[in-house]
């Protein structure tokens, strides 16, 4: 318990997984917890000031799912190993103490194995510093350790939130300071609370000798970076450092993030646009899941952090899009290279497990593989004339995989391998002279054991004597009961020593049987230690070529989404993008790039509409066209089509359109769909306005803003006129492309006055009082909204439909020329009041109106109209 304690008082916040033989044991609050959290049965062990301790255990072979379970739950476990063999512990005297020691910390920024990641998604482990100087400004780092990959930034505050969620880290470290001071300018969302780590210092000074030890002085400067920087850099290593005790990541030279380079996407937009999930948070329904046509988990990894973060400079966007073009056009060679590239293995992840030390025989087998494919890859781009630079560049990466590397690891590796290196069992054998001899030896010395066994029956004549194995004996000879005796008793007890008794056999050993046990195992341990001396001479040969191996793995992952964007393209009639610095934005027969696919599964066609929102410096900027139609019209997809064109445009795919002229989009900002963040306190109208301030204050010329009915959650003179004016501020102060839909019919008529305001409708064609949405945009206003229409195929009962279209027939007819809402209400008040028809089924029920429906007031005298109405007093 002493050791215990200890140990747990240098981890706190984390639960301990203590190691006691082929169990993780966790103890007091932590059992508590842990046995919750995983279902697993809480014992008492042992007593503690008087109290007994409550305990619960995990077998070490399922200890990595019940530790998966946790840390999804959101709990931090210290590994607690065994640091020397018990045997040691007991030779210092018996009441001595295995050594024990945490080996790591495991948190959810901090993992590398297969089995606790997504293959095909980064997991960041972010850090951010503050620096106050006249105004505050920030700086994110952030890194994955099961790759490698390292980013710094300088943000300032309004960044901040955009970039988090453009990175999604899994973990975020940050002071209290740094969290108090967000919270007070309400910077903290409430999406960060579950993710952070409260760390006790981030400072620039103790971060240098932090940096100069973990990067390779060649490769990355620390005193280039700013302050703020440093000091996110610093804590990221430290923290890195101090999870894996001792183990060095392979963090890559940290690259530094300008702002600016990738178009700014915040995160209600991007949850708006379902980018990489859907609102709900699931993969499928997400412009991620409808384009993803990667063959590895490293290219899955690189296409969402590309769509994650479109570029803005067109000319890199042009040479991405150089690259996929050159591979639309060329189905041959996309084909070949799409198989080879399936047998390219994640190279970083395992990079990473080598450098940890977690590594074992098929992580090395890996590096082999993905050296194999990477050179078939650069022969077949070799033999192409004409590739474009970033394919050229890709070739020449790939090219010059270390051939030698992979010649090595493939002639020691043998085909089968196991996980660990622990029992041996991986090498090839013919590849070490050494090894070979001692597994020859252990297979000999078996055939002599099959050689002392036909000898020993023949002396004592039985047929029914063996040699066998176990794990408590070793090697033994096994009699029936009934012919044990005659071995007790000479001659044979010279030679046979009794070693155990059973219900039907007994057990010796004879000391020649001893001996040759002692070979064998010494042969075993021999050729073990061989396999364990090999198995570190090509990890360190591996880990050596660290940082050309990471870049191939580079290489491979972008070649892959290049072919991957290029099969999309291709097979869906998308068409490449003209992008460039104009302010265009003309999309001809424009589509839905998931809607599209949901449609066609269904049976239907998608009607392709087309956008354009082009302008120009000299008309002021951009142009917005106001979206009327009826709910269900396609008013949503309409506009969310458009934004994910150019997010696709600008990741450098080909846009699911006829044409498109696309000029860089700076900023995309879209609110579409309901958001509600009621939980945290906020309305839906409160959020509406809180976002749309965003954008008015934030969009640019160049921004591209998509807005779907700002205004609806007030009264609807107050959302009229807050919509009003934002449109006359996007268009006269801003000058950014828009798209705004509304239900305001009272908008339209701002295309009168300003010069670069259209208004287009979703058709509709009524067909027998029923409503056919044609999704189809054209020019012009609906004079319309058909809500009640709407309403009806929702289901609503048909008497409110029916009194629905009374009330709307009356507003109508009287409010022609009236405006205001006291007129609407006085009309109101004159519609007769709701005559409720209950449903046929409650009427039965109802004697009152049963007896109702019996009077025929017109045959009546007026003698049985009184008696009729006493009845019916009388039965109410
Ligand atoms: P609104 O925003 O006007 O209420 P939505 O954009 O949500 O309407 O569209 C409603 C449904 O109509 C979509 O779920 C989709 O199935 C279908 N739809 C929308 N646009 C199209 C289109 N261009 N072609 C085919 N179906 C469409």
């Amino acid at each position: 318990m002493a050791q215990y304690f200890e140990i747990k008082a240098v981890n706190p916040g984390y639960l301990l997984f203590y190691r006691m033989g082929d169990f993780y044991e966790l103890f007091f609050e932590d059992a508590e917890v842990a046995s919750a959290a995983l279902g697993i049965v809480l014992t008492k062990r042992g007593t503690h000031l008087g109290q007994p301790i409550g305990m619960c255990g995990v077998p070490i072979h399922a200890a990595n799912d019940y530790l998966n379970k946790l840390i999804k739950l959101g709990h931090r476990v210290a590994i607690c190993e065994q640091m020397e063999d018990p045997a040691e512990a007991k030779k210092r005297g018996s009441k001595s103490v295995v050594k024990r020691d945490v080996v790591r910390l495991v948190t959810p920024g901090t993992l590398t194995e297969d089995d606790h990641l997504d293959a095909r998604s980064s997991n960041y482990l972010a850090a951010l510093s503050m620096v106050r100087h006249g105004e505050t400004d920030f700086a994110l780092a952030w890194a994955d350790i099961s790759t490698g990959e390292t980013f710094v930034a300088d943000l300032t505050a309004a960044e901040l939130a955009d970039e988090m969620a453009r990175i999604d880290p899994a973990e975020l470290l940050l002071t209290d300071a740094t969290r108090a001071l967000l919270t007070e300018r309400h910077l903290y969302p409430p999406a960060w609370l579950p993710i952070a780590t409260i760390i006790e210092t981030v400072d620039s000074e103790v971060a240098m000798p932090l940096l100069r030890q973990a990067f390779a002085a060649d490769l990355f400067d620390p005193t280039s970076l700013s302050r703020a920087s440093r000091a996110a850099l610093g804590a990221l290593v430290g923290y890195v450092g101090e999870s894996q005790k001792g183990r060095r990541a392979p963090l890559r030279p940290p690259v530094t993030e300008a702002t600016g380079t990738t178009m700014a996407i915040d995160a209600a937009t991007r949850s708006s646009l379902e980018i990489l999930q859907t609102q709900r948070g699931q993969s499928k329904g997400s412009l991620r899941h409808a384009i993803d046509l990667t063959v590895t988990a490293p290219g899955a990894r690189l296409l969402a952090s590309r769509l994650a973060a479109p570029l803005r400079d067109s000319k890199a966007i042009n040479r991405r899009l150089d690259a996929v073009s050159r591979l639309v056009d060329d189905t041959l060679l996309r084909a070949r290279l799409r198989t080879d590239l399936k047998a390219a293995p994640d190279l970083a992840r395992a990079l990473s497990r080598l450098a940890l030390e977690r590594g074992g025989p098929r992580d090395l087998a890996c590096a082999g593989e993905a050296i194999a494919a990477a050179l078939d890859l650069a022969e077949q781009l070799g033999r192409q004339p004409d590739l474009p630079e970033n394919l050229q560049k890709l070739t020449a990466t790939l090219a010059a995989a270390p051939r030698d590397l992979a010649t090595e690891l493939a002639a020691a590796l043998d085909d089968d391998l196991p996980l660990l290196s622990r029992d041996g069992g991986f090498v090839r054998p013919a590849y070490d002279g050494r090894l070979d001899e001692e597994r020859a030896l252990g297979s000999e010395t078996r055939a002599v054991v099959a050689a002392l066994q036909a000898r020993l029956m023949d002396e004592t004549d039985m047929r029914s004597l063996k040699i066998k194995h176990n794990g408590v004996l070793g090697f033994f000879v096994e009699v029936p009961a009934a012919h044990g005796a005659k071995l007790l008793e000479a001659p044979f007890r010279e030679t046979f020593i009794h070693r155990q008794t059973l219900a039907n056999c007994m057990r010796f050993t004879t000391t020649e049987l001893a001996e040759l046990e002692g070979r064998i195992a010494q042969a075993h341990g021999a050729a073990l230690d061989i396999e364990l001396s090999i198995f570190t001479r090509l990890r360190e040969a591996v880990l050596a070529q660290t940082l050309g191996l990471q870049a191939l793995a580079d290489a491979l992952a972008e070649l892959d989404v290049t072919a991957a964007l290029a099969e999309v393209s291709a097979t869906r009639a998308y068409c490449r993008p003209q992008v460039d610095d104009s302010l265009a934005f003309a999309i001809m027969g424009g589509r839905h790039p998931v809607v599209e696919l949901m449609v066609k599964t269904e049976g239907q066609s998608f009607v392709a509409n087309h956008a354009d929102l082009s302008g120009s410096e000299g008309e002021g900027g951009g142009s917005l066209w106001l979206v009327t139609g009826p709910n269900m019209g396609g008013k949503s997809t309409f506009l969310r089509q458009n934004a994910l064109i150019a997010i696709l445009a600008q990741m450098g795919c080909y846009v699911p359109a006829e044409s498109a002229h696309i000029g860089v989009v700076d900023r995309l900002f879209s609110r579409v769909g309901a958001s509600d963040d009621i939980a945290h306190g906020r309305s839906t109208f409160m959020v509406e306005m809180v976002e749309t301030a965003a954008i008015l204050n934030r969009a640019t010329r160049r921004s591209l803003v998509v807005l779907d009915e700002i205004g609806r959650g007030t009264a609807t003179f107050d959302g009229l006129s807050i919509a009003w004016a934002a449109v006359e501020a996007l268009h006269e102060t801003t000058g950014c492309r828009a798209l705004f839909a509304t239900h305001f019919h009272e908008l339209t008529s701002l295309a009168k006055t300003l010069s670069r305001v259209s208004n287009v409708t979703m058709k509709v064609r009524e067909w027998e009082g029923e409503v056919v949405f044609l999704h189809e945009v054209g020019p012009g206003a609906a004079d319309r909204s058909y809500g009640i229409q709407v309403a009806r195929l929702a289901g609503l009962p048909d008497p409110v439909i029916a009194r629905a279209k009374q009330v709307l027939d009356v507003l109508e007819q009287r409010s022609v020329g009236t405006a205001s809402s006291k007129d609407k209400a006085s009309v109101l008040d004159d519609l007769p009041l709701f005559a409720h028809r209950p449903a046929p089924a409650e009427k039965a029920k109802d004697v009152v109106h049963e007896a109702l429906d019996t009077i025929r007031p017109d045959e009546m005298t007026p003698r049985e109209a009184i008696e009729a109405l006493y009845h019916l007093k009388k039965i109410r």
